[in-house]
């Protein structure tokens, strides 16, 4: 379904061409049930006046047992929050969806757009472990192409796949890609968005750590493109569940729909917009954030012990060692917990590694020593 046969070709022969020839039509992808959905509708999405004796949603007209105003549900669709998000990241708060972490979003993903044990969804592993297991609840066969050794996607094959696999509705692409840390080369994902008549879901859960800018600067000319990131990392709230989704509007139209009503709680809310006034603060963390980072790459580069530390656009760093598994168990022995991702493809022998605080980044270098 996906690809234009003459496209593969002519790339193949100059990869000058990087013009769209996909015609994306969302009604045609969308899971037919789901088009003629008609959602709940909640008490107050009918009345959205600010004052007025609330009688219509069975709350409790005392306030909250533990004192705070709980007591009534919260904006369904988080008005407010999409209105300051939006300015900071220059898009429509209706090309906003937000969700229970944008673990929630990749799960509706699932429910809008893959029809269980017919359509399809391509990974490109090493990466995520959420989309495998979303697919396996949703009953979505997943489809495999591996990142290249430099962790960069093989665009040939995926192309072709594409050409041949009319069912595939989603490719997820992680960027920064977790475990690896590294960004995909923007040029290879727009090869795909151009060529592949599903979606194109950029998972920037890490975007802020990383050099290169954001893809939702490319929603408008991409239809098909849906970018996810999260509170759950730059912003430091990943207590409060709450994650993004950037689309057109018609997909965040879509995801909205399907979506329990309440998905975001009311002390999220009001914690995010806090945080949100106080971007400034965000970046300065994140800049501390990435010289911990450099600097623990730094001292693990001068270990014995480690053999690689790979290039990191990420909170993490990936690391290869002689005995993932031993070194991993030793750490645990001394109250370091790290990621062992050496049954993960192309990750023999690695272990990930979160950077922590100067403190913690230290502890984990004398564990390192010990060994
Ligand atoms: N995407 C990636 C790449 C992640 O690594 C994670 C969390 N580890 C998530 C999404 C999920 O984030 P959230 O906390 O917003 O559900």
């Amino acid at each position: 379904m996906h690809i234009k046969k003459q496209y593969l070709s002519d790339w193949k022969k100059s990869e000058k061409s990087n013009m769209p020839t996909n015609t994306f039509n969302i009604e045609s992808i969308v899971r037919p049930h789901i088009l003629k959905l008609k959602p709940y509708s909640s008490a107050r999405d009918e009345y959205t006046g600010k004052s007025g004796v609330f009688l219509d949603a069975n709350e409790n007209p005392f306030g909250s047992v533990s004192g705070e105003a709980f007591n009534r549900y919260p904006d369904p669709l988080q008005k407010a929050v999409k209105e300051k998000l939006a300015i900071i990241k220059e898009v429509k708060p209706e090309q906003i969806f937000l969700g229970n972490g944008s673990d929630e979003a990749i799960d509706l993903l699932f429910r809008a757009f893959c029809e269980p044990q017919k359509d399809k969804v391509l990974l490109l592993p090493p990466t995520y472990g959420m989309y495998k297991v979303s697919a396996d609840i949703n009953l979505v066969e997943t489809l495999e192409i591996p990142l290249t050794t430099e962790y960069q996607l093989d665009t040939e094959k995926i192309l072709s796949l594409i050409e041949k696999e009319n069912k595939v509705k989603l490719i997820f692409v992680c960027s920064p890609n977790n475990p690896t840390g590294n960004q995909i080369n923007l040029a290879e994902i727009e090869k795909i968005l151009n060529n592949f008549s599903g979606l194109v879901v950029v998972d920037e859960a890490y975007i802020d750590f990383a050099p290169e800018k954001s893809m939702v600067h490319f929603l408008d000319k991409y239809p098909n493109l849906i970018v996810l990131q999260t509170f759950s990392k730059a912003w430091g709230m990943a207590a409060l569940r709450i994650g993004m989704a950037y689309a057109s509007k018609q997909i965040i139209d879509l995801l909205n729909k399907i979506k329990p009503p309440y998905n975001i709680n009311q002390l999220t809310q009001e914690k995010v917009l806090e945080a949100l006034d106080a971007n400034e603060l965000r970046k300065q963390k994140v800049e501390e954030l990435i010289t911990l980072r450099e600097n623990l790459k730094n001292a693990l580069l001068e270990m014995p012990l480690v053999e690689k530390v790979y290039p990191s656009d990420a909170n993490f760093l990936l690391i290869k060692v002689p005995e993932a598994t031993k070194i991993y168990d030793k750490l645990i022995k001394q109250l370091v917990i790290v990621r062992n991702r050496s049954s993960v493809i192309l990750c023999d022998n690695c272990l990930r590694i979160t950077v922590g605080t100067a403190e913690e980044n230290t502890k984990l270098l004398k564990a390192l020593a010990e060994i």
